[in-house]
């Protein structure tokens, strides 16, 4: 699973900043998209090849009057949900009466958390951090946000305590799609979840046991094996305390990433709010097979049917892979048309791609459009090979491969998508210069 570290601390200790630094290059990726907008509170990050989600949870004063009080209910969720907490103190300002009472609430809280002595740029950073003992902290970093000194290093550090484990395959479903169903609050999941489930050809196994995030529930359709990831709770035990809000981002983050499909359900009354493009933002950037159920179709008059299909297809048309199907859960209607897209993305996510194919389609690509000149040389393109699953990766091989303009990779893609029929995934495509 991947790591949470939520950053935690007063008002102006540089959490915003560190954020930044943390996320810059992921966010980059996303502000690319036309029509994505970013909520600035979760973000995606990686320390090498390790993937982790950072929260920056804002707004905690910590005075004396009382943190519960001041304290943002998200940042109370941010902090529960959180594998690591790094508290940020401020190395300028020295300790702070808040800085006492906010580790004080930590430790209450039973929550392990390193302490970031920040902005130790340009000043004694031993004689700084010695101020903040007093803390009795056993893990402490001196760092510079802004200029991102220590800051990798410490995150290496931090992310050790998560040993890197691959996503764990359920032993009596071993080749069972992982389909997560998510969505903003009320959008439908929990009423879409019970329809998956509930349909006369499904036959579910476990009682489903629980995990701290979403609950994995097994079962069989037809000869396929499934594992509905419900973000929504539906199935839990009664008797199982909830700890966290019905809805969370992190949890939602979580599934996504542990997901072959992800399906995200949309309310067709609301249209599309920036919270759905927040989401879709994130399975386009964990590369996650990708079905769009728009929901509540049933309440659409007829005469507005037409306007919002073509205001969505203009909104998302930077996911045209992904299948759209207009449903309604509460009456059942276009559920068994989910399917058809859910295994379908799954069989494109998850095939094994051959050298040979993928050589030979590359040849026609460039033989029907070859690629610019640069410096008065032509790119050579070679040969390709696939470089991994959900989502298909594709290595071309050949010279000058860091010119390759972006409307190039994008045509590449478009014919391996055509000529692989490749549906409701994204591809990815990475070039290597072999000369
Ligand atoms: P937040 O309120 O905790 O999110 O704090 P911000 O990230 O907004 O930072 C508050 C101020 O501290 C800003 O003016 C930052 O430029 C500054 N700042 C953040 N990190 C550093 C640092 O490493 N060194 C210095 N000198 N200033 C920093
Ligand atoms: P969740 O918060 O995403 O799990 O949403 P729920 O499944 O709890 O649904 C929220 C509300 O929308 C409930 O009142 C449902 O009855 C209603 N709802 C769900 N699906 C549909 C649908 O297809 N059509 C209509 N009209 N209402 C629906």
């Amino acid at each position: 699973m991947i790591p949470v570290i939520a950053l935690v601390g007063r008002p102006n200790v540089g959490k915003s900043t560190l954020f930044n630094q943390l996320t810059r290059s992921r966010d980059a990726l996303v502000a690319n998209l036309p029509g994505l907008t970013r909520d600035r509170k979760y973000g995606e990050a990686r320390s090498g090849d390790r993937p982790f989600v950072v929260i920056d949870t804002g707004g905690i004063s910590g005075d004396e009057h009382g943190i519960d009080s001041e304290m943002a209910e998200q940042s109370l969720v941010a902090i529960e949900e959180s594998d690591a907490v790094l508290f940020m103190v401020d190395a300028r300002e020295g300790l702070n009466p808040a800085d006492q009472s906010l580790a004080l609430h930590l430790r209450q809280r039973n929550k392990s958390f390193h302490l970031v002595v920040n902005k130790i740029d340009g000043i004694d950073a031993d004689v700084a951090m010695s101020d903040f003992y007093a803390l009795g902290v056993e893990s402490m970093f001196g760092i510079a946000a802004s200029h991102g000194r220590g800051v990798r290093a410490m995150i290496a550090d931090v992310l050790q305590s998560f040993p890197a484990e691959e996503v764990e395959e359920d032993e009596a479903f071993p080749n069972s799609t992982r389909v997560a169903v998510v969505g903003r609050p009320n959008v439908g999941k929990s009423t879409l979840v019970n329809r998956l489930l509930g349909e006369d050809r499904v036959v579910v196994y476990d009682e489903p046991g629980t995990t701290r995030d979403s609950i994995y529930i097994d079962y069989q359709r037809g000869d396929r094996d499934y594992t509905l990831i419900d973000t929504a709770g539906v199935r839990r035990r009664k008797n199982v305390k909830q700890t966290v809000e019905k809805f969370s981002i992190v949890k939602t983050l979580k599934a996504i990433d542990d997901a072959h499909v992800v399906v995200l359900v949309m309310d067709a009354h609301e249209g599309i709010v920036d919270q759905d493009m927040h989401l879709l933002g994130h399975c386009i950037e964990a590369g996650r097979g990708l079905v769009l159920a728009v929901n509540k179709w049933d309440g659409v008059e007829p005469d507005q049917r037409d306007w919002i299909k073509s205001e969505l297809g203009r909104r998302l048309s930077f996911a045209d892979y992904a299948d759209t199907h207009f449903i309604s859960a509460l009456h059942g209607t276009g559920v068994g048309h989910l399917y058809k897209s859910i295994d379908a993305a799954f069989e494109s996510a998850t095939r094994k791609l051959s050298t040979n194919a993928l050589t030979r389609i590359l040849e026609g690509a460039v033989f029907d459009h070859a690629p610019p000149m640069v410096n008065g040389r032509r790119i050579k393109l070679r040969y390709a090979h696939a470089g991994g699953q959900n989502p298909p990766l594709i290595v071309i091989h050949g010279n000058q491969t860091g010119k390759v303009p972006n409307s190039y990779q994008r045509y590449l893609e478009k014919i391996y998508r055509r000529e692989l029929k490749l549906v409701g995934t994204p591809v990815r495509i990475e070039f290597r210069t072999s000369d």
